[in-house]
């Protein structure tokens, strides 16, 4: 339960607004701080993903999906959630793999996704996993585990 007083910070119409992303960010910290049932989910518990995407860095144009084997170690990533609707977006499927390890345009990418990355980047997150990227992976081909 977030504690902070939403008086303390400045309304805005933004959620990508500096003051909307700070109040997240102090939100976050005590969470981070203060809460003990929240702290049992740590990079060395619980389940990981097979695939992430790396956010890169705030200007960066391209995002990379990672195997998390790969990676040199468990780090802690951010889950997208999202209603899917009728929106065809990227999924990851044997012909699509190949385009995204190389990276991918954000810009290519749907706004939710694209929305996603930018606070990962801004609240200094490195992974963001998205179900709906990995998920239609299970119903295209059987050749990857989520
Ligand atoms: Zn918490």
């Amino acid at each position: 339960m977030l504690k902070n007083n939403p008086s303390q910070f400045p309304l805005s119409s933004n959620t990508g607004s500096e003051p909307a992303l700070e109040f997240l960010a102090s939100n976050l910290r005590v969470c981070r701080a203060s809460h003990a049932q929240c702290r049992i989910f740590t990079p060395n518990t619980g389940y990981f993903p097979t695939r992430v995407v790396d956010v890169g860095q705030v200007h960066d144009t391209l995002v990379q999906v990672r195997k998390y084997s790969d990676l040199a170690q468990r780090s802690e990533y951010v889950t997208l959630s999202h209603c899917w609707g009728g929106t065809q977006f990227v999924t990851l499927t044997v012909e699509t793999e190949a385009m995204l390890y190389p990276g991918i345009a954000v810009k290519a990418l749907p706004h939710t996704f694209q929305d996603a990355i930018f606070v990962c980047r801004k609240l200094r997150f490195h992974y963001l996993w998205i179900d709906s990227l990995w998920v239609l992976l299970l119903y295209h081909s059987h050749a990857f585990d989520c």
